[in-house]
């Protein structure tokens, strides 16, 4: 009894109440659904059967046969969890083969296993920088990038959007201002950006990190597996690879369908970030199962190029699709194709009316996009079919109408 008495009177819950009640007013409380079967382009959420363009499992990969074999035979050989850090005894076999086939898919000399993007983010940044370097960063890059320069007491410099001319202003001052004791800078940018799904002007951004000897985190959380003939990415799309002063990052439980995310580069970069980053240092490792299962996947992401293929004809179906039905599309040719309605309102209407007519794909709402500039976010997959491409295009007209 004095236990709820003092509950209620606690200030701290009361504002809290009264911040979760003006983000309802907005229309800014997030709900989340409940999903009832694997990850894919059939989903059933909230006790519905529903088509989804709404995961990020581009490839058709979570829940494929022989990922899901692979995971539970190291479920069988390893058991369920790791156990302990990497640097303790939680470094298994599994996860060392991994690492050493993400290296040679990516062409560098070592990579380096992550239990997720977020904290693989955080680990990069906070190595390279301390509270005298300075980050750049593109002002759309994803919230783990924005987190991670906050996190390291770095001086953050941000430019707009693609503003690559902006970024070698901020370079040149940065560099007059330290002089000769040139202090480290690490630019930061998505590969594809993942709420408008553009890709970034990388060879530029390299160009620059070369010229004032900075480097070049590139997060490809969207473009590997998808991008490039190979699927390694946004670097190989321009026909670059990733060498210092370019680092990459890649996540897993995107294209790969599992779950994880890595770092590859030069072997004294990753044997410095297993000696220093303290995200990497200070966690429990992943199941060496996810590791078996992820290596199936990447098998996959290898082999089986003809899912990139039919990707890219969705994507390309769907812009010309959208097009002629004079929806406004974003410059991206990737699986993220967002169609912008302006208002928080605006988009969780379009997206409750598709919804109606058995189609999933959320809306997207300030904070994790500018406000006036909430959208759908469609994202296609290379599980998608001709047809249900169509039945998108024409659930979208009858939206609009
Ligand atoms: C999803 C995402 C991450 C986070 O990766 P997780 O493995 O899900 O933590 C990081 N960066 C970008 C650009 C992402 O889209």
């Amino acid at each position: 009894m004095t236990g709820s008495k003092s509950t209620e009177d606690f200030p701290g819950l009361a504002r809290l109440r009264a911040e979760l009640a003006a983000m309802a007013d907005q229309q800014l409380l997030r709900v989340r659904r409940l999903v009832e079967s694997p990850q894919g382009v059939d989903i059933r959420v909230d006790g519905e059967s529903l088509l989804s363009f709404s995961s990020n499992d581009y490839l058709g990969l979570a829940a494929e046969a022989r990922v899901v074999t692979a995971f539970s035979e190291g479920l069988k050989r390893y058991g369920a969890g790791s156990g302990a850090s990497h640097l303790v005894t939680g470094h298994f076999v599994a996860h060392h083969a991994l690492e050493e086939e993400l290296a040679a898919f990516a062409g560098t000399e070592r990579a380096l296993l992550f239990s997720t993007g977020y904290m693989a983010n955080l680990s990069v940044v906070g190595a390279l920088l301390d509270r005298h370097g300075t980050v750049f960063e593109d002002r759309l890059n994803h919230a783990s990038l924005i987190d991670a320069a906050r996190l390291s007491g770095a001086r953050v410099k941000r430019f707009h959007h693609g503003e690559v001319e902006r970024l070698a202003t901020q370079l040149a001052e940065t560099e007059r201002e330290a002089g000769s004791a040139a202090a480290d800078k690490l630019i930061l940018t998505d590969g594809v950006f993942s709420m408008d799904g553009d890709l970034a002007r990388l060879p530029e951004l390299l160009n620059l990190a070369r010229q004032y000897r900075s480097w070049l985190l590139v997060d490809d959380a969207h473009g590997i597996g998808v991008l490039g003939k190979a699927g390694r990415g946004s670097f190989e799309h321009h026909g670059l690879v990733p060498r210092a002063p370019a680092i990459l990052l890649g996540t897993l439980g995107k294209a790969f369908g599992t779950f994880g995310a890595f770092v590859a580069g030069e072997a004294d970069l990753i044997e410095y970030l297993v000696q220093r980053a303290r995200p990497y240092i200070y966690t429990t490792a992943l199941p060496p199962a996810v590791a078996e299962a992820t290596r199936a996947s990447l098998r996959i992401v290898q082999d089986e190029g003809w899912r990139r293929d039919v990707l890219r004809e969705r994507i390309a179906q769907f812009r010309a699709g959208a097009a002629q039905l004079g929806f406004m599309l974003l410059d991206s040719p990737t699986p993220i194709q967002p169609v912008i309605f302006g208002t928080a309102e605006a988009a969780l209407a379009a997206s409750e009316a598709l919804r109606k007519r058995g189609i999933l794909v959320p809306a997207i709402r300030p904070p994790t996009v500018p406000v006036g500039t909430s959208r759908l976010r469609i994202s296609l997959s290379a599980a998608h079919t001709e047809a249900h491409v169509e039945q998108l295009l024409t659930a979208l007209a009858a939206v609009r109408a």
